[in-house]
């Protein structure tokens, strides 16, 4: 691969001391970082062998930035027509609190998700690969580089190759659930065979293990304890011990969850996961703002990962940040507590929207400015997620010895005008569409917003291809509502198409 030299931007390595390095620039080789900080102790470590062939990329005006680690991300892109789907009216004037808003409807959750299974089994591998491709598509266009899956609904192998095709890191794992708190019940009922749910994620974690390129992972996840028995949670915790990798799990995500548990387990959330002997410095913990005082010490003593996705609750209807303050309270109780943007079927907000999210509302929480700096917002969405991850010694910031996966983001117009600290002019009126460069292990997917490599138009083509034939073979959607719909899209991307071609050709009259 040779050499690459980024250079002249204003670095943030993100690195445990949380430096900030004005005229910095980075050195990898062969997609492993030799040296990052200022640019003339840069320039001093490039050795002989670096100048042949060595690649040069002109940051000057930008901020090199780690690549953001989402590690609480779900693939659902096959649902766009059925819950708040591409079918809802334009208007918003008659919506609903439904589902996961004022506090939850715990069992009709716990009976969408016991539904999966055969939403996943029903979709053909193809139709798999290219939803899953488009859609970490949408994340890698955004800065990640690094996605950590709580369970999709899509194949893990479809997500494995797409990560390698888009040339992205991806921490894969299987949709593990096995019961249901069904409403009217008074207790869970088992669905799905324990034995078959572990033997699933074990066959995932040894393929993961044999992968050339390190790109894909595997960790086994639950996707929530409402859907967990207690047998699967004891094997869960079994092939995390005998795979030495961590555990993740939505846990004390909303108000309503404990008394359901409660009510079908008979024990509260936190507590069925301690028991099971999940709870250490490698559970990732993912939501997590309603637990007791109890279950609290446990989470603080255990050094248990706190995942969050802030930008995502007020739209969901949910108040996991500010009604117990319990996240923020866990990051001054020394946790380590990260920024993710969750899953569903349309995009959501993406990592810088996560960011902003925390260092406005944290701040505004505290009446403290200081309460997260910009700079713990960037360690919030990169060295602290890789931690989670188990990724720590790889990824997650720019220090010798790490990969190159990062990124660059412009900070030369008008709302850095200035302002001598560019992630704050980006976390203030920046986002997710501002990221320009995206390089992950020193290769270069991402230039000027654009993919080196993939035809943008064809992998949403592909998409809606996959979208389509799912949605009306398998969900009962009307065929010519999903025609109809499609077709408008279409027909905006053959007018933006003509609009680029008549600008190009008024370019050359012009000549
Ligand atoms: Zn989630």
């Amino acid at each position: 691969m040779g050499a690459l030299l980024v250079r002249g931007g204003v670095l943030y390595p993100a690195d445990a001391t949380d430096q900030v390095v004005p005229d910095g620039a980075v050195l990898a080789e062969d997609g492993v970082i030799v040296a990052a900080g200022p640019l003339a102790r840069v320039e001093a470590a490039i050795e002989p062998r670096h100048r042949v062939g060595l690649r040069t990329i002109d940051a000057a005006d930008q901020m090199i930035l780690p690549g953001f680690v989402n590690a609480h991300w779900h693939e659902m892109f096959a649902m766009r027509f059925p819950f708040k789907g591409a079918l809802r009216s334009a208007s918003d004037r008659d919506d609903k609190p439904v589902f996961m808003a004022l506090g939850g409807d715990v069992p009709q959750i716990s009976v969408v998700f016991d539904a999966f299974h055969a939403h996943i089994d029903r979709l053909t591998f193809d139709e798999a690969h290219a939803i899953a491709r488009y859609s970490m598509w949408t994340q890698l266009r955004s800065g990640v580089t690094a996605l950590g899956d709580v369970g999709s609904l899509n194949k893990p192998q479809a997500l494995v190759q797409a990560a390698r095709e888009l040339g992205m890191r991806c921490t894969v794992s299987t949709w593990a659930a096995d019961a249901v708190c069904a409403p009217g019940d008074s207790r869970f009922r088992r669905t799905r065979d324990t034995d078959l749910e572990l033997q699933r994620i074990e066959e995932l974690l040894d393929d993961c293990a044999k992968d050339p390129d390190g790109l894909a992972r595997a960790w086994p996840t639950a996707v929530y304890g409402t859907n967990m028995s207690d047998e699967l949670a004891l094997g869960l915790a079994d092939l995390a011990a005998r795979h030495d990798v961590p555990f993740a799990t939505h846990v004390g995500a909303l108000r309503n969850e404990a008394d359901v548990m409660l009510a079908y387990y008979g024990a509260t959330p936190v507590r069925r996961f301690a028991e099971a002997g999940l709870l250490s410095d490698r559970f990732m913990a993912v939501h997590c703002g309603f637990a007791d005082a109890g279950e609290r010490a446990l989470l603080i003593g255990a050094g248990a990962h706190i995942s969050h996705s802030p930008a995502k609750y007020g739209q969901a209807g949910e108040s996991t940040v500010s009604e117990t303050r319990m996240i923020p309270e866990f990051r001054r109780a020394g946790l380590d507590v990260s920024v993710s943007t969750d899953g569903a079927a349309v995009p959501l907000g993406g990592m810088p929207e996560a960011m902003r999210a925390v260092w406005q509302l944290y701040n505004e929480m505290y009446a403290d400015p200081t309460e997260v700096l910009p700079t713990d917002a960037l360690a919030m969405a990169t060295r602290l997620p890789a931690r989670g991850l188990g990724l720590g010694e790889r990824i997650g910031s720019l220090e010798p010895g790490k990969q190159a996966d990062l990124l660059l983001v412009p900070a030369d117009d008008w709302r850095y005008l200035l302002n001598p600290r560019p992630l704050e002019g980006f976390l203030s009126l920046g986002g997710s569409m501002d990221v320009d460069t995206v390089i992950v292990g020193g290769r270069v997917l991402l230039e000027g917003g654009r993919s080196t490599g993939l035809d943008e138009d064809t992998l949403e083509a592909e998409y809606l291809d996959a979208l389509s034939s799912f949605t009306v073979r398998c969900l009962g959607v009307d065929a010519d509502a999903v025609a109809a719909r499609l077709r408008q899209r279409t027909e905006a991307t053959a007018r933006r198409r003509r609009a680029v071609a008549s600008r190009g050709a008024g370019r050359e009259e012009l000549r």
